[in-house]
């Protein structure tokens, strides 16, 4: 199988990809001088084939690109595609975090769900052909303040179902067990290998 070439910038992806892929998957760091250009359109999968053609083309790879986002119930679906600029453009996870928290203070703990989603993109390096897309879904609920300093982004503040914690306290190993990226990922790989029978 051609390597996997990541189309992000974002160092925490790439480590939670090579950790979710098999090793039969290894997966290379977009080129540093790689312009990614806004996340301007309307779904994640839009966005997704927008980094995966920022990175084409790559000789002899395949292109991984995702989109990911927070979607808040009582918020009818907010951030969302919007999650990385909640507080504002150039905001950092802390603020986009605290913002959450300010806008979520009048909402009553049974109407705090939200979910993670991610959508993935494969392209073929050579052709820009797309090889193959996938989604995963992760439902939980969120927190009235910050739990937790591991992960990223809203990992302190989410809860996700069947656990008492948030993903700023569950080790990675269960992270990468029950994210929205893990279940996207094992999607990806259920459409390029798909079990007989
Ligand atoms: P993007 O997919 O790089 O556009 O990122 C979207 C934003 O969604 C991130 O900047 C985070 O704020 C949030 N997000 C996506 N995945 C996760 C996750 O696994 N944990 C926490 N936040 C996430």
């Amino acid at each position: 199988m051609k390597p996997l070439l990541l189309a992000s910038g974002n160092a925490h992806k790439l480590e939670e990809f090579r950790q979710l892929l098999p090793e039969i998957m290894a997966v290379e760091p977009a080129p540093e001088d790689t312009f990614f250009p806004p996340e301007d359109r309307e779904t994640y999968f839009g966005n997704a084939c927008l980094k995966a053609m920022a990175c084409y083309p790559a000789p002899g790879h395949l292109i991984l690109a995702d989109d990911s986002g927070l979607e808040v119930d009582a918020l009818d679906g907010r951030p969302g595609l919007l999650s990385s600029r909640f507080a504002g453009a150039g905001a950092s996870a802390l603020m986009n975090c605290q913002a959450l928290i300010r806008e979520l203070k009048e909402v009553p703990s049974e109407k705090r769900s939200a979910r993670f989603r991610c959508v993935l993109v494969l392209l073929d390096g050579d052709s820009g052909h797309l090889v193959a897309a996938s989604q995963g879904v992760t439902e939980g609920r969120l927190t009235r303040g910050i739990l937790g300093d591991g992960g990223f982004g809203y990992d302190p503040l989410f809860i996700p179902e069947g656990y008492q914690v948030t993903f700023g306290i569950l080790p990675a190993t269960i992270k990468h067990r029950i994210s929205h990226r893990a279940r996207a990922v094992r999607n990806l790989i259920s459409i390029l290998d798909p079990v007989p029978g």
